[in-house]
């Protein structure tokens, strides 16, 4: 299901610099901004030097921060108020051995993004359990191609591709999704959505097949 376009972002390039510098300037880390907040549901704009090198690279340092103190895999620059097509991903968490292979997760070293879009590299889809800052207590499960091509700006302003699979590729959508003003509940099994205490009692396993047959969603796809 793709999800309702879009409007694009009313901030001027001045009041996106104003927004950052705010942030720059604060005496602490700037708080994540929930659901409901319309910054969440503006596409953003495109990076094309409405702040400094400078500031963009402190931008990301504090980007990381706030990722790390979440914790969290990633982290797009609307989740701190600032309508701004950049975001962090990184993956240090440490996942038992089932868990990596049914989920094909694997570390995901730093990376900053800008402008970011992706497109599926084949057809083969994968069902997991997905939670987001901005939605805080709540998982669901989310159908998400297995793997994307991404294409985006580096920070020093080189044009860059990268092929992402698995629990990375899951990263990279989500996160590029946000800077499209989308969130994962958009594309997310409603029938799956748990509260974490739920998930964590119930549906925590590597793989979806329980909450699927005990919640009733994705009927049709076959036992994994
Ligand atoms: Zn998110």
């Amino acid at each position: 299901m793709r999800p309702a376009a879009a409007p694009p972002t009313p901030f001027s390039p001045a009041l996106i610099r104003e927004t950052v510098q705010k942030i720059l300037a604060a005496e602490s880390m700037p708080p994540i901004v929930q659901a409901g907040h319309p910054v969440l549901r503006q596409f953003a704009a495109p990076f094309d030097g409405q702040i400094s090198d400078t500031e963009l690279r402190q931008l990301i340092e504090i980007m990381r921060k706030v990722m790390h103190e979440a914790p969290g895999v990633g982290l797009a620059a609307p989740q701190l108020g600032i309508p701004l097509q950049l975001a962090v991903l990184e993956d240090r968490f440490e996942v038992d051995g089932e868990l990596a292979a049914v989920r094909n997760r694997s570390p995901l070293a730093f990376i900053a993004i800008l402008n970011p879009s992706y497109r599926a590299l084949g057809t083969r889809t994968a069902a997991f359990y997905e939670g987001c800052l901005s939605l805080t207590g709540l998982q669901a499960v989310v159908v998400r191609p297995d793997g994307v091509r991404l294409q985006f700006l580096t920070p020093d302003g080189h044009s860059a591709e990268h092929d992402f699979h698995g629990w990375q590729a899951r990263i990279a959508q989500h996160e590029t999704d946000h800077l499209h003003g989308n969130l994962y509940l958009d594309r997310a099994e409603l029938r799956s959505l748990s509260d974490n205490a739920e998930y964590g009692a119930r549906w925590a396993a590597a793989g979806i097949d329980n909450a699927r047959q005990e919640l009733g969603f994705l009927p049709d796809l076959p036992q994994s």
